[in-house]
């Protein structure tokens, strides 16, 4: 545990983003997810184990899956198109740059014959959108199933639909039965990833006199497992417990943000013995269900006082804002990387930005010298009495093409080998990145940024970026595009 606070050298890959201006100061209570927010898996550790429990449902449903094997290599982020058994990646507009059948790639023939034209629209049921880290399991296994689908293996009629339907069944019965969570609670060494500077995070804010909940949908018995096991250590007074006012579990999010559900207190924690539960919630216990409407209540706070730290873009962030208007904190691991991968690729990016540059400018002499061409050949001369080659002009282009597509093919592979970067699409954002955008108002690697940057911390928005914004490129001689003979 670290002891004084000093301002430390912030790295990048654990900043704390900011979509839009939140002063930590005016933020008066703090609601933390439990999984992946609080207690981070290792994610291919978690998936395969749950990956192996669906397995033993299908199995046991009849599907063949005695040979399918766990591909980690799957992002969350990309969206599965039920209509077409496939998985894609697509940009902030929905439009689709990349997509694979089962485990198939689609060349960029079938792609454009398959989706040219298609928005992916999020609210259309014929997606499926993959925003948690429990969906690389879902994928993996769900592009397998597909294979297997069109080589007439599994019996049918069955479709890419149902299919799907039927893995993620199996997977949330591997959530939610004891088999796996009893695999983690006995070995949790082997699933946690344990930060302790967490609970210094936890214990700065409470100081700072803020008010601290958990609010899980995890049940009591695992939270009260898990929750011990990855803070006791890390608490003067050796209890998790005395790092949250009021503890919510099985909390049914989303419907926890948006509906009004009934709530019990847990009487007997050796028991997990439930009460129903009438008036305010109080300071010290725990409950199983209720709704954010009566934490606020409780509190006598306004949304705005709140802040909701989540790892699950839709359940914990997406509902906060749009039903309450709660702030929110999005933690993605996943950043860290992807920072980092960016980071030491630097110096190709600014090498790929000024040979682009190189090139708009070669492709704006090639329009014109087409056009001087076109009216010097319909006997106007009054255009410039010097006119580029038209074949030197494209030979330069093919050139500069040649240098530039290695570049850009890297920049496409940052982060995940097959599907790239979580956060950009191409040259844009990507979707998931849009969906950040949209619901969260600070995104972070790990609670314990939030910690960094202290309880007092004003974390302001960035001027955000346009199109037209004069964004000087800095040019080395030797990359400056070469002067052509005037055409003779
Ligand atoms: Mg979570």
């Amino acid at each position: 545990m670290s002891n004084m606070p000093e301002s430390p050298a912030l790295e990048p890959e654990r900043g704390v983003y900011a979509n839009r201006t939140l002063n930590l100061r005016s933020v008066r209570a703090i609601g933390y997810d439990m999984d992946y927010t609080l207690i981070h898996y290792r994610s291919d550790e978690w998936e395969h184990a749950a990956f192996r429990h669906a397995c033993r449902v299908l199995d046991a449903g009849g599907y063949p899956v005695h040979d399918v094997t766990f591909d980690p290599d799957y992002l969350q982020g990309l969206v599965i198109d039920l209509d077409r058994g496939n998985l894609i990646k697509a940009t902030r507009f929905g439009y689709v740059i990349q997509a694979q059948h089962g485990t198939r790639q689609l060349s960029f023939d079938e792609l454009r014959s398959t989706y040219a034209g298609v928005a992916v629209d999020l609210a259309d049921p014929r997606y499926r959108f993959m925003n948690t880290m429990f969906t690389i399991s879902e994928a993996a296994l769900y592009a397998q199933l597909v294979d297997r689908l069109d080589a007439g293996i599994i019996p049918g009629p069955l479709g890419y639909d149902e299919l799907y339907r039927v893995v993620s069944a199996a997977l949330d019965e591997s959530h939610t039965t004891g088999a796996l969570k009893a695999e983690i609670v006995a070995d949790p060494d082997r699933f946690c990833d344990l930060d302790p500077d967490t609970a210094q995070t936890l214990i700065d804010q409470r100081l700072a006199g803020k008010r601290l909940l958990l609010i899980t949908n995890s049940d009591w018995t695992y939270t009260r497992a898990m929750m011990s096991y990855a803070f006791d250590r890390y608490v003067p007074s050796g209890s998790w417990r005395d790092l949250f006012d009021i503890v919510v579990v099985a909390a049914a999010k989303p419907r926890f943000f948006s509906q009004n559900e009934p709530a019990f207190r847990v009487v007997d924690p050796e028991r997990a013995l439930l009460q129903p539960h009438h008036g305010p919630f109080e300071t010290g216990e725990v409950y199983h269900g209720g709704c954010a409407q009566h934490v606020e209540q409780s509190m006598q706070l306004t949304g705005d006082e709140i802040l909701y730290v989540g790892d699950h873009l839709f359940g914990d962030v997406h509902v906060t804002k749009s039903a309450l208007r709660w702030r929110t904190a999005l933690i993605m691991r996943e950043l860290e990387a992807e920072i980092a991968d960016a980071a030491k690729f630097a110096p190709q990016e600014s090498q790929l930005r000024r040979l682009m540059a190189d090139k708009v400018e070669l492709e704006d002499r090639l329009a014109y010298a087409r056009l001087a061409r076109l009216r010097r050949i319909e006997g106007d001369d009054t255009g410039p009495t010097s006119v580029e080659s038209l074949e030197s002009l494209r030979e330069a282009l093919r050139a500069l093409d040649e240098r530039i597509a290695p570049l850009a093919r890297a920049a496409g592979e940052l982060g995940s080998a097959t599907w790239g970067p979580l956060m950009r699409a191409g040259n844009d954002k990507s979707l998931f990145a849009r969906q950040v955008e949209k619901y969260a108002d600070v995104y972070t690697s790990r609670v314990s940024n939030l910690g960094r940057r202290t309880p007092f911390a004003f974390l302001r928005a960035a001027r955000t970026s346009l199109p037209h914004d004069i964004v000087p490129i800095e040019r080395a001689p030797e990359h400056a595009p070469e002067q052509l003979e005037p055409d003779q």
